[in-house]
């Protein structure tokens, strides 16, 4: 179905940050199939953690438990170092926010409070908490009372959240609108609130979560215990997998018979998590993404055209004069490098954790000619730069 348009390029094959396409040109990938390959391309302990699962116990159905999906619940339990919680495994990120809106539902209460900006989803459910018009207007009426608040407002928050309201749900960062940053202590003022009116707070990590940048989950970077946390892309490198994890009492309001999936937390996708979470821990990767990404900013920010970088780790987003990030797109896609415009001028990268040095060099070398190009194609089609 021609639900994506035309594809850019047909790939062939990848290793560690680097992919061909059908033709043999080789490219630096900067966007990770979407903060999804955190380990790069066929990266030998995911290929590994893979066959040996497969060959070993492929797929069960949820009557029955396997071991690779309980030390992956308890890893990430441990990992968050909340406490006590419970997991609900799925296929993708918009399934774990259908299953996280769904136990929002268990608390007697159906309003929700989101942002403006944010993204969870394509699913009715999941678009029921995304605000872009252009993606909800075909298909309304969606589920839900939802309210969307300015992103980053705390006051706004304080606004819109009543005693009637189930859940707020907040990205730590929004990744889709193009990397936005919130205020310091805007997610602290967010827990304040929910807590003050009995409802959940729900933070979206499914793009930030899982080292992107630079922790274990962008919402360690304050001290912040939230309720339910979504976690998808980055988590097994590539195979499809998503996470509902509810903290303390949230844990309890999913019960048998009210949620389910045939081939959620099935053991080749846990297998597949373990090995990236040991392989972030083993390759000391969380303080590779960190210096890495801030080289990466600063380097980027260097060049006049780009009026501001934002971003943790390696989930960045820049701003460009004017609405050019597709032409940039195409010229750095012409030099080499795969990057991404979410917005009219915004690029976003989120590169393989483990993009090398002289990688992130090459792309930092290359920025200025790329930057030439896409004011060339600019100016070729007449409009303003
Ligand atoms: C990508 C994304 C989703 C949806 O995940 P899919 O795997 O595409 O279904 C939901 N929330 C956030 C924050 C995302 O970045």
């Amino acid at each position: 179905m021609n639900a994506f348009g035309p594809p850019k390029l047909t790939l062939a094959r990848g290793a560690g940050a680097r992919v061909w396409d059908t033709d043999g040109n080789e490219y630096v990938d900067l966007l990770g199939g979407i903060a999804v390959n955190a380990l790069g391309h066929g990266h030998p302990a995911l290929v590994e953690a893979v066959s040996t699962q497969l060959s070993t116990l492929g797929h069960v159905s949820n009557f029955f438990a396997t071991v690779p999906q309980i030390e992956l619940a308890e890893r990430l339990l441990a990992l968050l170092g909340h406490g006590e919680g419970k997991v609900f495994f799925t296929n993708s990120g918009t399934e774990a926010v259908e299953a996280a809106f769904k136990l929002t539902r268990r608390t007697g209460r159906t309003h929700v409070v989101a942002a403006e900006g944010g993204f969870h989803g394509r699913s009715m459910g999941a678009l029921a908490l995304t605000s872009k018009q252009a993606y909800r207007t075909p298909f309304e009426p969606l589920p839900g009372e939802v309210t969307f608040v300015p992103y980053g407002d705390a006051e706004a928050l304080a606004a819109a959240v009543t005693d009637r309201t189930a859940a707020v749900l907040l990205e730590p960062i929004l990744g889709e609108a193009g990397v936005v940053v919130p205020p310091e202590g805007y997610l602290a003022r967010a827990r304040e609130i929910a807590t003050e009116h009995g409802a959940l707070l729900w933070f979206d990590e499914i793009q930030t979560g899982i080292g992107r940048t630079g922790r274990w989950f962008e919402h360690h970077r304050s001290d912040v215990v939230p309720d339910v946390v979504t976690l998808a892309k980055g988590l097994a490198g590539g195979f499809p997998i998503g996470a509902c994890v509810a903290l303390g009492a949230a844990g309890d309001l999913i019960q048998p018979g009210n949620h389910g999936s045939t081939f959620g937390g099935n053991p080749v996708a846990c297998a597949a998590a373990l090995a990236v979470l040991d392989t972030i821990e083993s390759e000391d990767l969380l303080d590779h993404v960190t210096v890495l990404g801030q080289k990466l900013r600063d380097g980027l920010a260097a060049d006049p055209r780009v009026t501001e970088v934002r971003g943790e780790g390696l989930l960045i987003g820049l701003d460009l004069a004017g609405d050019c990030s597709a032409e940039v797109a195409a010229a750095a896609l012409a030099h080499g490098f795969i990057v991404n415009n979410p917005t009219p001028s915004r690029v976003r990268l989120a590169p393989p954790l483990v993009l090398t040095d002289d990688d992130a060099a090459a792309f930092l070398a290359a920025w200025p000619a790329i930057l030439d190009a896409a004011d060339e194609a600019r100016a070729a089609t007449g409009e303003d730069t």
